[in-house]
């Protein structure tokens, strides 16, 4: 019995792992690699193994950094079942063809350039015809039941708390009179998150393969982000200003219309406008709704009981047209417009920012992860001028940075979930998922906590699990 490392290993994209029992291979995870182009385009064309060798696959959670290059594995000649919950399937759906879609737009815009220079076509890396052929391959499970993965391996998805659907994959293998429970956690969330269930304790294991995303990192409090987003808005809205949100249309669109719905019950913020101005922010709640049944306590208790919709109130719009969204524009009075993309690289949120970027009323809210090189991330820098569609503008518009919404575990989340683990039976633990820093830094922290066999696989790493 193996397991290799494939991606997700010293860096946080393109999570893949093969375990091998025997003869059959199970996957788990196929993300897409993000970063530099060429590279990225490298690794997500050319899968590090035969597809067609694959028995099953196991996906933790619809993220495209763990999901996105299921299209390609179809493609390329999988046969198997590809096993998630019900709402990483659905997620999965929308996801996935929006993934298509901007491989597309990508495919066409490099083609135009090619046809100047009399250079060969390229192909989308996958089309939306490819995902839909991928999405027969899923099969859904609930949390806490066992099912069959193929000859002598069975797995459940125990709750991971970081977005709706994402599991922890625990797997029993059996060969040749060799038993061993491997833990896969995915990406882990923390503990109080709005909506979520908590990240479930595991017990038991011979292997853990944990991520380390921010290993060596502390968040702020999870109590202060309600505080916290109450304070700017109230600031924002008694200069007459409005509040601009680049946000990922999963999970963090979610969490902040939810904590502005809070916030307005308990009458801590003004009723102002609220816009989700995104078609797929606006798909994607849609999915949160039917999957009520994965919701925490404390959203049933304010919400649900009273038959109330977490994610709409009164002054809440959900805008997919075009048209809607340009007349935001023209609004003078202060509101909340949340859109995306995330890291504003592309999408509706240029719009705003150009439109608001000037004004020293207005505020930038920075809820999410911004990676170098992005005008999200010139932002978080304070950046005085930042171009946007290839014009210059002055910031003139306040930043704020609140890092309390992050779905991820930090430091202290993770170091409190592996001392659950029996130490006695623990046989190897594989740190993932994290930039190099952070992953060493985990790898130390479980270490200093009596866990032997710690360690960060590099990208092409197979471990004996004996
Ligand atoms: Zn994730
Ligand atoms: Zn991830």
């Amino acid at each position: 019995m193996t397991i290799q490392f494939h991606g997700a290993v010293r860096t946080v994209t393109g999570s893949m792992h093969v375990i091998t029992i025997g003869e059959r291979k199970v996957l788990l995870d196929c993300g897409l690699f993000q970063g530099r182009r060429k590279e990225a385009e490298e690794k997500n064309r050319n899968l590090p193994f035969n597809p067609r060798e694959i028995a099953a696959m196991i996906l933790s959670h619809a993220h495209i950094d763990h999901s996105g290059n299921i299209p390609s594995l179809v493609k390329q000649g999988f046969e198997g079942n590809i096993f998630a919950t019900f709402a990483t399937r659905d997620l999965c759906s929308i996801m996935l063809l929006d993934s298509a879609h901007i491989q597309e737009k990508d495919a066409e815009y490099v083609n135009k350039r090619h046809r100047k220079k009399g250079l060969m076509p390229v192909e989308p890396l996958y089309t939306k015809e490819d995902v839909v052929d991928a999405l027969q391959h899923f099969v859904g499970h609930s949390y806490n039941r066992w099912f069959f993965v193929t000859n002598g391996v069975k797995a459940k998805f125990v709750e991971a708390g970081h977005i709706l659907g994402s599991a922890q994959v625990i797997l029993e293998a059996e060969e040749a009179g060799l038993h061993n429970r491997i833990v896969f956690t995915g990406d882990l969330g923390r503990p109080k998150l709005p909506i979520l269930r908590d990240p479930a304790h595991v017990k038991e294991a011979d292997y853990l393969i944990i991520e380390s995303t921010y290993g060596g990192r502390y968040h702020d409090p999870i109590d202060q982000a309600n505080q916290k987003l109450a304070e700017v808005i109230n600031r924002t809205a008694q200069r007459g200003g409005k509040i601009i949100v680049p946000a990922f249309s999963v999970g963090r669109t979610q969490e902040l219309v939810y904590s502005l719905h809070q916030l307005r019950k308990e009458g801590r913020i003004p009723a102002l406008p609220v816009y989700v101005d995104s078609p797929l922010s606006t798909n994607v709640t849609e999915i949160f709704r039917v999957h009520s049944d994965l919701f925490d306590r404390e959203t049933y208790e304010l919400f649900l009981r009273e038959h109330e919709d977490p994610f709409g109130f009164g002054m809440l719009e959900y805008i997919r047209d075009v048209e809607r969204s340009k007349a935001l524009n023209d609004k003078r009075e202060p509101c909340i417009i949340i859109s995306a993309s995330g890291m504003c690289e592309a999408g509706r949120i240029l719009h705003h920012l150009k439109n608001n970027i000037g004004d020293p009323r207005n505020t930038i809210l920075i809820v999410g992860y911004m990676a170098h090189n992005t005008l999200g991330r010139k932002l978080v820098e304070k950046w005085e001028k930042v171009r946007i569609f290839g014009e210059e503008y002055v910031r003139k518009a306040e930043v704020v940075v609140l890092n309390t919404f992050s779905a991820h575990a930090d430091r202290n989340d993770l170091l409190e979930y592996v001392d659950h683990f029996d130490r006695q039976r623990m046989k190897g633990i594989f740190c993932v998922h994290g930039d190099e820093d952070q992953t060493y830094a985990l790898v130390e922290g479980i270490k200093s906590l009596g866990f032997d066999h710690v360690v960060a696989p590099e990208r092409g790493d197979t471990f004996d699990l004996a």
